[in-house]
């Protein structure tokens, strides 16, 4: 504001120091010019003050133009009167060119501003891209690292099952490390793929009321391992009375599951964690508090961002992608809900609390389960359709191992060309096989085959609601995201009930 006046103040003293150097120009042409032109030095005056000292320096110098020339120049002198009709044109003609000059200024002023302004604005624009550049670069460094933490442990652990096969023991601990490591894997990548979604608006929920109760005893059960190890005491304050809510379980399984997951990594072995659930003001709230590290306060909104985390530095003591508590918040959002944090401070713990709208549960009706029968697969034939060989035959090792026959094809017409020579009860599809995907593959042997006698179940990486929508389109019977637990396969399969085996 102060400047502001000081740069009026500075333009008027140009305007009137110009218009009296014009003054006294036209005094000292005044032998030659006579009562001639009387407004002709004030031209000057008007573009000097408006290019020095802008707009209302040039409009001060323009009005202090037309009183000096009527005072000093037009006849009579010494008054303002103007008189002859000539001397009234050139006023008007002063004027309007006087007008022109100030409002050319004026927009190229403008321009200038506008041109200073946007070069301001690229100069930030090349700093953040350079920034986030490098941000870039230091998270896929963080991400290789995480990536390698539990691949260096199955490497290992591969090694050492060929030299101690003999072993019993020792091979089934490196077994249950190689599976531990495989679901840490899982877990970076599913979270990875679960931000992208959401980053994209395609997180879809399948909401159902259910009791959060349920959510809470799934996710310490999850986690238990994790707390075991650390040593952590855990303190349980549930209710005796459902807490209704709607929502998506295994989402919500997720958010409680990824709260107790960094009270446990981020509290120092042998720390204490509470987990309080209780209905308030029509809303559930859930908290999960530790006496850890704390977060200082400036932290406490960042760590809701994706890829944020307090500690990024190469000698951190806790592995972690940064995605965990953005995918808490994302989830609570979509779930009307909101996450929060509470911490004193570094070293004085931390307490994470969520809030979901509570809603009535329906009266439990009592539900008749059809038991499902289960089929045999003892010599079940099954088609395995995969490019890459490895994934191919291993499967086909497992599936021979439940007893039954395994073929394998690498690619859409191998796979087309030997089906024309047997039916296989099952087949397991690749979708991203190479010339023609698995879409067409399924597409064809519902062509040729129709729905008689051959499951075809999708065995793939793409695992979204519309990567379902199209395995179901092209005539598939089931959908399976890699990596598949055997498990899990084998009792689908099981359960499955091809027409003819
Ligand atoms: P990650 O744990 O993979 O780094 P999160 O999104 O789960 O990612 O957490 C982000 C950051 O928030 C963490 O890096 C950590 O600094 C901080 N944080 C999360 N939970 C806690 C906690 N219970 N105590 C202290 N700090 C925490």
């Amino acid at each position: 504001m102060r400047n502001g006046w000081n740069e009026q103040f500075r333009g008027f003293m140009f305007a009137i120091a110009a218009t009296a150097a014009a003054l006294w120009v036209r005094t000292l042409l005044h032998p030659i010019l006579e009562d001639r032109l009387p407004f002709g030095v004030f031209y000057l005056s008007v573009i000097i003050s408006a290019w020095l000292g802008g707009t209302a320096s040039a409009v001060v110098a323009m009005v202090l133009g037309m009183v000096a020339a009527a005072h000093f120049i037009i006849p009579p002198q010494s008054s303002l009167l103007i008189a002859e009709p000539a001397d009234w044109v050139s006023l008007l003609i002063y004027a309007i060119v006087g007008a022109v000059t100030i409002v050319t200024f004026e927009k190229t002023r403008c321009e200038q501003r506008e041109a200073e302004q946007r070069s301001c604005e690229n100069q930030e624009l090349t700093e953040t891209l350079k920034r986030s550049d490098l941000q870039k670069d230091e998270y896929l460094a963080l991400l290789a690292h995480e990536l390698r933490n539990p691949l260096a442990p199955i490497a290992t652990s591969v090694d050492l099952m060929a030299r101690c096969r003999d072993d019993g023991r020792r091979f089934d601990a490196l077994r249950r490390a190689v599976l531990r490591q495989l679901s840490q894997l899982v877990r970076i990548v599913d979270d990875l793929l679960d931000v992208s979604r959401y980053l994209q608006g395609k997180m879809r929920l399948l909401r159902d009321p259910f009791d959060l109760r349920e959510a809470v005893g799934a996710a310490v059960e999850m986690v238990q391992p994790q707390i075991d190890e650390r040593q952590h005491d855990v303190r349980l304050l549930i209710p005796d009375v459902a807490i209704g809510v709607s929502g998506d379980r295994v989402r919500l399984v997720q958010v409680v599951s990824n709260l107790l997951s960094n009270s446990a990594k981020y509290t120092p072995r042998g720390g204490r964690i509470c987990i309080d659930l209780r209905a308030e003001n029509g809303e559930a709230v859930l908290s999960v508090s530790d006496n850890g590290i704390g977060i200082a306060d400036d932290d406490r909104r960042r760590i809701f961002e994706a890829f944020a985390q307090v500690d990024s530095s190469h000698t951190r003591d806790h592995g972690g992608l940064g995605l965990g508590l953005a995918l808490v918040k994302q989830l609570c959002e979509l779930h009307e809900g909101t996450v929060d944090v509470i911490s004193r401070g570094p070293g004085k713990g931390s307490r994470f609390e969520i809030r979901l709208p509570l809603v009535e549960l329906p009266t439990p009706s009592v539900r008749v389960v059809e038991k499902q029968e289960s089929i045999d697969l003892e010599s079940t034939s099954v088609l395995i359709v995969d490019d890459n060989r490895d994934a191919a035959e291993t499967l086909s090792m497992l599936l021979t191992f439940e007893g039954m026959n395994a073929t394998v094809a690498y690619d859409g017409p191998m796979a087309l060309d030997l089906l024309r020579k047997q039916k296989p009860a099952f087949i397991l599809l690749d979708i991203g096989l190479p010339g023609m995907d698995g879409y067409e593959v399924a597409r064809r042997i519902r062509a040729d085959h129709g729905q008689d006698g051959v499951k075809i179940i999708a065995l793939t990486g793409w695992g979204g609601p519309e990567d379902r929508r199209r395995t179901k389109e092209a005539g598939f019977d089931d959908h399976v995201v890699k990596p598949v637990d055997p498990a899990n396969l084998v009792s689908l399969l099981r359960g499955a009930q091809p027409q003819s085996a």
